[in-house]
């Protein structure tokens, strides 16, 4: 597969699910959106709102002692961007070859467990801006104009013990802080590169310019798995995407396979583990790509009930696990071995985790 092959559709984030469930019934924009795209209104309703904390099965001394945990990320990512955008822009500086492994060891040091380069094209971006929750001067449906060459593409890994307890609240504690990593990541990086004289920003749960997932099969950070996540060799479902989107010119990566179709195949815990069977074995076509269908209404619709994100899904796969990259790699194409390594995570870690204390972080 070529660089850039996933991006020939050009996706509008207007049609993201987490954009299309904060329209506003009866607004100009709902309006607008739904009789364009009619199939999505019934579904799209019965999950409306974005309130599913408030369903945590969890009493109120609970909720206000640990929903601070997370809760300020907006604001502070708001900040990041202020941050970023005071810092002047330096005059260039010419950028020596082989500069690709100090950018990505810089993501590294900056908080990355992965970093892959991506040459933009115009369909790596969204086509029109989604939901509302963005820097001032930017709006519901503002077409996007791509501003930059380069995307440093990156990863930040979750932590285990946090996933071990999903659906329950330490998994999205976990979730949010990966967030603010990302941003934090981010917003160190387009400094960096803004001070070698490159304009650059980034990324984060409150701006996104591309779909994250593409971008980081683009950059070779992993596979499209039957979660419809990005599985990352080494680290499996349990890592979350962040970008940065730079002027600066840089050779990009090409996109891996390290063998995950065949390794789901035989699989298949994420959907035999889903509460909500929303992964399936049937499978769509895009840009010329075999994906499995997921069904993000039911998944959402377990998000409200459960009032955290879930996340089942990725702790249920071995690959997020850190199966041994020798022992993958030796599996690749061949059913036998990959058999073996689910067994021994079978042996290892059953098919889900057994109850599990609370972690310190939440423990009453
Ligand atoms: S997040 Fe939960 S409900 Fe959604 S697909 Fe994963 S396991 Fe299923
Ligand atoms: S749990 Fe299994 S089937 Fe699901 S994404 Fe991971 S490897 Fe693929």
């Amino acid at each position: 597969m070529k660089v850039g092959d996933r991006m020939k559709k050009h996706y509008d984030e207007r049609e993201t699910l987490f954009s299309r469930v904060r329209l506003e019934e009866g607004s100009s924009n709902s309006l607008d959106f739904y009789r364009k795209h009619p199939g999505y209104k019934t579904s799209d309703d019965a999950i409306r709102g974005m309130d599913f904390l408030d369903n945590l099965k969890k009493d109120t001394a609970f909720k206000s002692r640990f929903f601070p945990l997370f809760q300020q990320n907006e604001t502070i990512i708001k900040q990041f961007y202020e941050t970023l955008e005071a810092i002047p822009l330096a005059d260039k500086q010419p950028i020596p070859e082989g500069f690709e492994s100090n950018i990505k060891a810089i993501a590294g040091h900056y908080g990355a467990c992965d970093a892959g380069i991506v040459r933009l094209k115009k369909t790596h971006y969204y086509s029109h801006r989604g939901f509302d929750e963005r820097p001032p001067g930017e709006s519901y449906g503002e077409k996007i104009e791509p501003r930059h060459k380069t995307a440093i593409v990156f990863l930040v890994r979750m932590d285990k013990d946090a996933l071990m307890r999903a659906p329950h609240f330490e998994e999205i504690a976990e979730s949010m802080n990966a967030y603010m990593n990302l941003a934090y990541t981010g917003m160190r990086l387009a400094s960096y590169l803004k001070a070698l004289g490159y304009d650059s920003t980034f990324q984060s749960e409150i701006h996104y310019l591309t779909p994250l997932v593409p971008l980081a099969v683009d950059g070779g950070l992993g596979e499209v798995g039957m979660t419809n996540h990005l599985v990352h060799p080494e680290y499996g479902n349990r890592v979350r995407i962040g970008a940065v989107m730079s002027d600066i010119d840089l050779q990009p990566d090409q996109p891996i396979d390290y063998g995950l179709e065949l390794f789901c195949k035989r699989c298949a815990l994420c959907l035999m583990n889903c509460p909500m069977q929303s992964i399936s074995f049937k499978q769509r076509t895009l840009n010329g790509k075999r994906f499995y269908k997921l069904d993000e209404h039911s998944c959402f619709k377990l998000f409200k009930n459960a009032g955290t994100d879930c996340g089942v899904c990725i702790q249920s796969c071995p690959l997020s696990y850190e199966i041994d990259p020798k022992r993958l790699k030796a599996a690749k194409g061949n059913p036998e071995k990959i058999d073996t390594i689910i067994k021994d995570h079978l042996n290892k870690n059953g098919r889900r985790p057994k109850h599990q204390r609370p972690l310190p972080i939440v423990e009453e």
